[in-house]
């Protein structure tokens, strides 16, 4: 079935970059830019970039909440598509925005560095982008350095990563003699020559794959080159759509960023294999991105530069239909209404992109706390979204406020930092005092800082024995809600409530863990929890 929306949903990519920090996610995004026309902002990534390395203080971070907002998105026009390009936080205490960055995208682009391989942070990313069958390309960076063998690097991400490589072009020679490379679809060499400043017109490009110039040109790099080719020809799997749209098999190019170098080759496959945005599932039923009617879900919310504001900026990917500025929208949650006459204007070259929306794009909504992570908008359907993930913390603290007086203060806060996803906030049934969960020590630092200087708050943040939550669960046939509540009463010293009352159980050690399992057999406990 097709719309009048559908040509307009049809021109659209949403991608993410995934990378372990250094393997050039910075240059790569600005060398995209470049080539959509948006060159005027291309520095402001790097700029942003130079003070996120100054100094990995959480201050910094801290100061670069506004920058960030406005470059988290990205939006540009290549051919004859709308690119939506979102920046992942590079820091791994972070990663739990990035999980959810990436319920927001149709594919990633994963950049690895040639020297170094698979890198934990990329491994982690990945694993988040499989699990939810997200189609993957595959950048091998740093060609002009002395790297890895490209057959040795294409075995270890099959290895590790556990998808079929299947090279879409080769390099010839590495370092100082990178010659280029073969694109083994089109058949044809492109000559690599160094600097930052190229322009991919100027690429010398020459015929076919074993042009018999190669060999007295390039020599031994070309003959090498020319070995593994042949071996791939025999060995490599053939591309399949269907293998790359589900995740299973990942085209590979290689080049190098800050050569510009490489780099269209990534972008036009990005246009040609990557998909369309397409059909997401809610609990009511499946939504179609290009139904009438608008509909989209908050991925991401983001505590605005002004802290004396308390602004926030709701970042919605859109699911279906036209979204304009001024138009009513619901607020399925809590059936409150809300009518964005101001939205974010994300990086884009072309003003008249932002004013209107199609599924794909991403606007940002700035609110006083309307708006939660997870939140499904609508112009009217009751319509819940799945799929937006919530990890159980791995590191736990208490809170208290130096002054009792300002404990109203300190809940405020707190409930506002945890719709915020900056931090887990717990209520033990048990005790008062209010827990924190977190993935990464710096977010308890941030939150700190954040009570204090945003809520009037000098909170005390304490060691907590717990090390492990799991949320609890009982399905209908098992006793359903009586089983439950059978359980948090037998368990209250180490039950709490989360930030949307879903019970969770907390324990000192994992073996803890595993007895009351085996004691409680009709409960089930998970490590994910999904916005529902
Ligand atoms: P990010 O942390 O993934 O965003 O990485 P950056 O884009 O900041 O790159 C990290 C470093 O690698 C920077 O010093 C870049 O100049 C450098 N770099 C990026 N791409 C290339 C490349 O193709 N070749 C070489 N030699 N260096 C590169």
């Amino acid at each position: 079935m097709s719309t009048e929306l559908t040509p307009q949903v049809r021109r659209r990519r949403t991608f993410a970059i995934i990378s372990h920090p250094d393997a050039g996610k910075t240059t790569l995004t600005e060398k995209l830019l470049l080539f959509s026309g948006a060159i005027q902002i291309a520095g402001s990534v790097k700029a942003r970039k130079a003070s996120r390395h100054a100094t990995s203080d959480w201050m910094e971070i801290e100061k670069q909440r506004g920058i960030s907002v406005a470059s988290s998105v990205m939006q540009m026009e290549y051919r004859d598509c709308v690119i939506n390009l979102l920046d992942t936080p590079g820091h791994q205490d972070f990663s739990e925005d990035t999980y959810r960055v990436l319920t927001a995208v149709d594919a990633a682009l994963m950049v690895i560095d040639a020297a170094n391989g698979v890198e934990p942070q990329t491994r982690r990313l990945l694993q988040v982008c499989r699990a939810r069958n997200t189609p993957i390309l595959t950048f091998v960076n740093k060609m002009d350095r002395e790297v890895q063998e490209p057959l040795a690097l294409m075995d270890e991400i099959e290895r590790e990563l556990g998808m079929e490589v299947v090279p879409f072009t080769w390099p010839v020679g590495m370092g100082k003699s990178f010659h280029g490379v073969m694109d083994l679809r089109e058949e044809r060499m492109r000559v690599f020559t160094p600097g930052e400043d190229r322009n991919h017109n100027d690429d010398e490009i020459l015929d076919g794959l074993d042009n018999p110039a190669y060999a007295e040109r390039f020599g031994m790099p070309y003959e090498q080159a020319q070995g593994e080719i042949e071996l791939l020809t025999d060995a490599a799997p053939a591309f399949d759509s269907e293998a790359f749209l589900t995740g299973r098999q990942t085209p590979m190019f290689f080049g190098s960023a800050v050569n510009n170098f490489g780099v269209r080759e990534v972008l036009d496959a990005l246009v040609d294999l990557a998909p369309a945005p397409g059909a997401r599932a809610s609990l009511q039923r499946e939504v179609a991105p290009d139904e009438k009617k608008f509909t989209g879900v908050v991925f991401k919310i983001q505590a605005n530069m002004d802290p004396a504001h308390r602004d926030r900026i709701a970042f919605v990917r859109v699911a279906s239909g036209h979204f304009e500025r001024g138009m009513r929208l619901k607020v399925v949650r809590s059936g409150k209404e809300l009518r964005p006459n101001t939205v974010v204007s994300f990086l884009s070259q072309r003003r008249e992109l932002l004013d209107e929306a199609f599924a794909g794009d991403i606007i940002g909504i700035p609110n006083h706390g309307v708006l939660q992570l997870g939140d499904t908008l609508t112009e009217g359907e009751s319509l819940q979204f799945t799929g937006l993930p919530f990890f159980a913390p791995e590191m736990f603290r208490t809170v208290e406020v130096a002054d009792p007086l300002r404990s109203k203060q300190l809940r405020a806060g707190l409930t506002q930092l945890g719709e915020e996803g900056a931090i887990q906030v717990f209520r033990p049934v048990a005790s008062s005092m209010l827990l924190l969960g977190a993935v990464g020590q710096l977010q308890f630092e941030v939150v700190a800082h954040r009570l204090e200087h945003e809520y009037g708050v000098k909170a005390r943040i304490m060691p907590s024995r717990f090390q492990v939550a799991r949320w609890v669960t009982c399905d209908e046939a098992d006793g359903g809600d009586k089983e439950l509540k059978r359980f948090i009463d037998g368990n209250s010293h180490r039950v709490a409530y989360d930030a949307v009352d879903a019970p969770t159980v907390l324990v000192e050690y994992a073996p803890e863990l595993r007895a009351i399992e085996a004691n409680w057999p009709k409960i089930k406990f998970h490590a994910l929890r999904e916005h529902a």
